[in-house]
């Protein structure tokens, strides 16, 4: 019956729809998260298929949540994202593709004093990109990704936290070549939390030091690529392990007009839209701030559509009607007056202290 009931949650698993682009095998992984999370991560242990159903059952037993809670956060199959998806960002595209692609491509040339970098930190205003860079490393590479926040990892699972990042590291190396993105990694040495999450993230941040510097002795191609908006939170500790470290700034001219070409691909405009105009107008904008005025101008035909409608009266319009409504540069200045900038201009001028701080290229 228990082997049954493993059999049917990794079936289960399986029908939640993971495709197998970026994870080399799920039924593979998702065993070995259920025995690396019942044995304290030593998922090495486990040999052959007979034995994971073993562990699997065994698993079943005194924590199942604990697994299924792992794999349903950090494990994003097929992120997707190319590098042309991402709008400018050349200097941090050449970086990631140096310090992560190339290794993978040419292993032997990246030896000893070439050896990868083993952690590299993404920082700058929120919603420039930094998540979308690391889908694409991720999907430019082929590596297994695994995607996991900071204030989840010490909040959410408060009191497994610890095994579960060494658990993360195993599973990882067991799917080499690997990308391990971790979001918000200042979290782990705010002062802005509870005594409860400060030592949990205080196990977490030991634990992590430990585990990307084993990373230097293994021959297994495991990166971390970190993330934040609050680089100066971080220790010395944590930054010496992320030695390569790429600013996010937020979009110029010429990556704003690609950002917004990107985002309206399949849009119908109308005659008079003028992009460099919306591009201009945006100065200060995050990716995700523009990314919205897009949107919001998109739908704005169709408000008016059915403004003063009933839903009777809605439903009689056909969708292909709703298809063809171009969005007008009326739509775009309407968004604008409504969307502002989310970054502060004093956030800026932090982040380029910070830069000249400790930036690398
Ligand atoms: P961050 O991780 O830096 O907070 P994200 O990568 O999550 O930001 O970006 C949030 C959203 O903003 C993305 O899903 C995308 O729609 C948009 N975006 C931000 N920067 C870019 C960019 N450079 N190119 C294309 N889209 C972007």
């Amino acid at each position: 019956l228990l082997q049954l009931r493993a059999q049917q949650q990794v079936a289960s698993l399986a029908a939640t729809n993971y495709s197998h682009n970026s994870i080399v095998s799920n039924n593979n992984l998702v065993d070995n998260i259920y025995s690396a999370s019942m044995e304290g991560g030593i998922s090495s242990n486990v040999q052959n298929a007979e034995e994971r159903i073993e562990s699997t059952v065994l698993y079943d037993g005194p924590h199942p949540e604990l697994a299924a809670r792992l794999e349903k956060e950090i494990l994003e199959t097929n992120p997707g994202v190319k590098w042309d998806d991402i709008a400018g960002l050349s200097e941090a595209k050449r970086i990631l593709q140096e310090a992560m692609v190339l290794p993978l491509l040419m292993p032997e040339y990246f030896q000893g004093i070439r050896r990868p970098w083993r952690g590299v930190l993404m920082f700058g205003p929120p919603g420039t990109g930094k998540t979308l860079l690391a889908k694409a490393v991720a999907t430019e590479c082929g590596t297994t990704f695994l995607n996991i926040s900071c204030s989840s990892l010490c909040g959410d699972w408060y009191g497994e936290s610890e095994r579960l990042t060494r658990c993360l590291f195993e599973i990882a190396r067991t799917h080499a070549p690997t990308t391990i993105f971790i979001d918000e990694i200042d979290y782990l040495c705010s002062a802005k939390v509870s005594a409860t999450e400060h030592e949990a993230s205080r196990r977490v941040k030991a634990e992590l030091l430990v585990q990307i510097d084993g990373l230097n002795n293994s021959n297994k191609m495991v990166t971390v690529l970190a993330a934040t908006n609050f680089p100066e939170s971080l220790d010395e500790a944590l930054r010496r392990r992320l030695q390569k470290r790429i600013y996010i700034p937020l979009p110029d001219f010429k990556s704003r007009k690609e950002l917004i070409n990107i985002n309206l691909k399949s849009i119908k405009l109308a005659p008079g839209v003028n992009i460099d105009q919306v591009a201009r107008r945006t100065e200060g904008y995050s990716g995700d701030d523009l990314t919205n005025v897009c949107r919001d101008a998109s739908f704005n035909g169709m408000r008016q559509k059915i403004s003063g409608k009933t839903t009777e009266e809605i439903k009689n319009i056909s969708e292909s009607e709703f298809l063809n409504i171009p969005v007008t540069m009326d739509d775009f200045l309407e968004a604008l007056d409504k969307i502002k900038p989310t970054v502060s201009a004093g956030d800026i001028q932090r982040y380029e202290k910070l830069l000249s701080e400790f930036g690398s290229s």
